[in-house]
């Protein structure tokens, strides 16, 4: 069949062969053409008309296009869909003849490479992951192409790469292609947000990874980057950055220098507690709209915005450096003179990060130029108002931006004030920067004098009033005389082109003209756009130090912000030290008391430490359980992010992962059965906890039947108690039976949210309190709901024969039965049966036969016994 085919479509699909996992923007003219099965899907993703080419033995091709200049909002959907797009340019003029137009690939534009200026949101990061496993261990790099935002980790297992991915949200994830039939593949892909893109393995090889790096910093080793040793981080940031130049065909200059980090410099959010917590995206349409981050978002720059997302997501476990962050913040707090100044001075930053960026990739114009220049002499500023006494953030922030008054001066004694959008027409470089452009300039501004003193002779040599000279594109200059003065026209005129109503001529005067200006408009337009691009190249040399300057920005923002956020929202400092203990006073929810319109939010107190670690939180329905163990969660991460917290004070023991499940009943998930899903979550915590760990369990053992949910839950609170020593919980519950365990294990607290009758009212008071909840609070419910006096009166003594038995009576010793500690201590007792008198009386005893009294006096003289008395 190829034979059969035009040459431009054999051109097609030998360009399409190479590029089998994008679709192909084929460039004909004014058009990107999409054929055969691309033409389909785009057509129908696009919502764009498929028509068909080409008859005969090839048959009909499908095929769709849309106009070049409007393919961004095209491209960005293809990839919002998760799909690739390869640009395939014309790369010769088109010349006389039928002559083949030679075409080749000029971008690969993917879901992590995207950068189209207008269409990314300028609060997210678009980042592309590549993962390298080995020996199991994993290699994490990461970058945003928009930024020039490279890094890359080492994780040791895997449990520890999912909330690490999680965090990132790549839209991309690169693997390579053995990796694909591994469990760690499937693993790894199955809490992916992102589409996956599969390459070769040896785009992952390590020599040449290492290779590559090497040459993308001109290093001679990598050590420098604290890259030693770790093998599979080369691994994935050289597959990275290889693939990152196979899709955009550039230098990517923007891409200066690898960050390398440690997971363990920071608390472990993982996936499900980023979820159930909101910390950067809501529960209903993932957004930021009511999330913690939404609350403490009041930055006023890009950088800032981005940056404030990483801090939530990352709090830290160094109390020295969150310290220095609260230090910083302090010195906002109390300064509201120099917090303003500041805020404001931030507020005229452009995203220097990215328009940096941008120079550094040679796509920025003459209004990014500006934007740049105006920015930094708003830093500039901002370094003068903070020039006083400086706590050491600040100190060594200050200290850490250079002096740009090299690059704005240079801008601004260039650009004109108003340049247009495109770099290429002129009318971007200023008077008096370059003599030899002025002099082009003269000539073309002088030109438009003498058309007008042409015309005016004209117009006496002819007296045609009307006679008009004008200027198009296409055929240059010319003589307009309507059809009527035809009669009129001398002639030395020579006709050019003819319009319904007029004519159009030239004279040897105006050819001559012609030739000399559209030449030095021409020139001057070159000459323009080659001025513009040295100054950009030039900037684009100190982009290093742009990088700098802009990440500091970008902190001062965060900072003052939260200052800004403390004032406004009346948080107070923690005090965060390397302890276990946990106190709040007067702690409230940072997201719900904003939301709350009508009513006040009803702050509370917490207190944790090793005698009170394990919290049984009951009470009814809606009195405020899920969001006061919430609050405390957030409070935790706040302190920890170097944040002032909703509280009247906290003292807060350093955490180094915080675990939020929530059970089934109290969420809906779609697909996988929820009861499942629960369980697997708790089964995470329980494998991944640490005796630092804050661990928020809400209603967990409810989507199941009572007494297998109160079962697991019993024993997940025992196995907390027991295995994970030191660890924080809190357990909100409607199992009442949980509450016995506080009567069992040190350690283990009831507490209660507080319910009050108000005439046919229930009123919440969302109060925490000590001890266990009412537990007829339904039947109560219903008396007030009107319900018939004899249901009400047997629902009560139905409850008091259920408490009996499952409170006072024998479930608790069923559930206190043999806990895994008392299994030991059992084994014990039996291999030393007869050596102890004690125990052989206690074997003797006959429980069921014995009244509680007989059992309590029992006991006293086992006691009296056991005491020697
Ligand atoms: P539960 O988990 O016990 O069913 P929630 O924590 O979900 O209850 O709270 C239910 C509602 O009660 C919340 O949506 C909020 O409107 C209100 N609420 C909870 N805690 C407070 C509080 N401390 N102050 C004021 N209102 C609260
Ligand atoms: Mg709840």
């Amino acid at each position: 069949m190829e034979s059969d085919l035009t040459p431009m479509m054999r051109q097609y699909l030998d360009i399409k062969e190479k590029n089998r996992d994008a679709i192909l923007f084929f460039r004909l003219g004014d058009f990107y053409e999409m054929f055969f099965d691309d033409a389909v899907e785009a057509s129908r993703i696009l919502h764009i008309t498929l028509t068909s080419r080409g008859t005969g033995k090839t048959g009909k091709i499908p095929m769709c296009g849309i106009p070049h200049h409007a393919a961004s909002n095209y491209i960005a959907r293809l990839i919002h869909n998760g799909r690739k797009v390869a640009i395939c340019e014309q790369v010769e003029e088109p010349g006389p003849g039928k002559k083949l137009v030679e075409r080749a690939i000029t971008r690969i534009i993917t879901p992590g490479t995207f950068i189209a200026d207008e269409i990314l949101d300028g609060a997210v990061n678009n980042y592309i992951l590549a993962i390298c496993a080995r020996d199991g261990r994993f290699g994490l790099a990461y970058a945003d192409l928009s930024t020039g935002e490279f890094k890359a980790t080492e994780i040791p297992d895997k449990e520890s790469v999912f909330p690490e991915m999680y965090k990132i949200s790549p839209s991309e994830l690169l693997m390579q292609e053995s990796f694909i039939s591994t469990r760690d593949f499937k693993d790894i892909t199955s809490v992916n947000t992102g589409s996956v893109s599969i390459v070769d393995d040896w785009m992952f090889d390590h020599e040449l990874s290492a290779k590559e790096l090497k040459r993308q910093f001109s290093v001679n080793n990598l050590e420098g980057f604290g890259l030693t040793g770790q093998t599979p981080a080369v691994n994935a940031a050289g597959a990275l950055l290889k693939y990152l130049k196979n899709t955009q065909k550039i230098e990517l200059n923007n891409i200066d220098r690898i960050t390398v980090y440690n997971v363990s410099e920071y608390m472990v959010l993982d996936r499900n507690s980023q979820r159930h917590l909101e910390l950067i995206q809501n529960q209903d349409d993932l957004s930021t709209k009511g999330t913690l981050y939404d609350v403490l978002d009041m930055t006023t720059t890009p950088m800032g915005k981005r940056k404030l997302k990483k801090w939530v997501l990352n709090p830290m476990l160094d109390y020295n450096k969150i310290n220095e962050r609260l230090d910083a913040v302090g010195f906002f707090f109390s300064n509201a003179d120099i917090r303003k100044k500041v805020r404001t001075l931030l507020s005229e930053v452009y995203d220097i990060e990215r328009l940096s960026n941008k120079v550094s990739m040679a796509s920025a114009n003459a209004r990014d130029l500006l934007a740049l220049a105006s920015s930094l002499e708003s830093v500039e500023k901002l370094k003068h108002v903070l020039n006083g006494e400086l706590p050491s953030l600040m100190d060594k922030a200050v200290s850490g931006m250079d002096d740009f008054s090299g690059v704005t001066r240079m801008i601004r004694e260039s650009i004109v004030d108003n340049p247009p959008v495109t770099i290429k027409e002129g009318g971007i470089i200023k008077k008096g920067h370059d003599a030899e452009l002025d002099e082009l300039l003269d000539i073309v501004s002088g030109g438009k004098d003498w058309i007008t003193g042409l015309q005016k002779k004209e117009i006496e040599r002819t007296g045609i009033s009307s006679l008009k000279v004008g200027y198009n594109r296409v055929f240059g200059y010319y003589i307009e005389v309507t059809k009527a003065n035809l009669k009129d026209v001398p002639d030395d005129y020579m006709r050019k082109q003819t319009l319904v109503n007029a004519e159009r001529f030239i004279t040897e005067e105006l050819k001559e003209h012609e030739s000399r200006i559209v030449g030095a408009a021409d020139r001057s337009k070159n000459m323009e756009y080659s001025i513009f691009c040295g100054i950009r190249d030039e900037i684009g040399r100190k982009i290093d130090k742009l990088k700098e300057l802009s990440e500091i920005v970008a902190g001062i923002d965060v900072i003052s912000d939260l200052a800004e956020v403390a004032v406004v929202n009346g948080y107070n400092r923690p005090v965060v030290s390397p302890s276990s203990g946990l106190e709040i006073r007067q702690g409230r929810h940072p997201v719900l008391e904003k939301i709350l319109k009508d009513k006040e939010f009803v702050p509370n107190d917490v207190r944790m430490d090793d005698d009170n670690r394990i919290f049984i939180i009951t009470g009814s329905n809606m009195a405020g359980k899920s969001t006061f163990i919430r609050q405390v969660a957030l409070i935790t991460i706040m302190a920890q992010m170097g944040s002032f917290v909703p509280a009247d004070e906290a003292r807060i023991g350093l955490v180094d992962r915080v675990f939020t499940r929530v059970g089934a009943s109290d969420r809906l998930y779609h697909g996988m059965s929820t009861f499942m899903v629960e369980m697997i979550e708790t089964a995470n915590i329980l494998n991944n906890a640490t005796a630092m760990s804050l661990i928020i369990l809400d209603e967990i053992g409810r989507g199941t039947s009572t007494f297998d949910g109160v079962s697991i839950a019993w024993s997940v609170v025992e196995f907390i108690h027991h295995y994970l020593m030191g660890a924080k919980a809190m357990f909100a519950t409607h199992y009442h039976e949980l509450t016995e365990l506080a009567g069992i294990m040190e350690g283990v607290k009831n507490y209660h949210l507080e319910v009050q009758e108000w005439g046919e009212d229930i009123v919440f008071l969302y109060k925490v309190a000590e001890g266990v909840c009412d537990e007829s609070f339904g039947i109560h419910v219903a008396r007030l709901a009107g319900m018939p006096q004899e249901v009400v009166a047997r629902a009560r003594s139905i409850l008091a024969n259920l408490q009996k038995d499952s409170l006072l009576g024998s479930i608790r010793s069923k559930f206190a039965g043999k806990t895994a500690e008392q299994e030991k201590q059992l084994d014990f007792f039996t291999y030393n049966a007869g050596k102890f008198p004690l125990l052989d009386e206690i074997k003797g005893l006959d429980l069921d036969r014995m009244t509680p009294i007989d059992a309590l006096s029992k006991l006293s003289e086992l006691k009296n016994k056991a005491e020697g008395r």
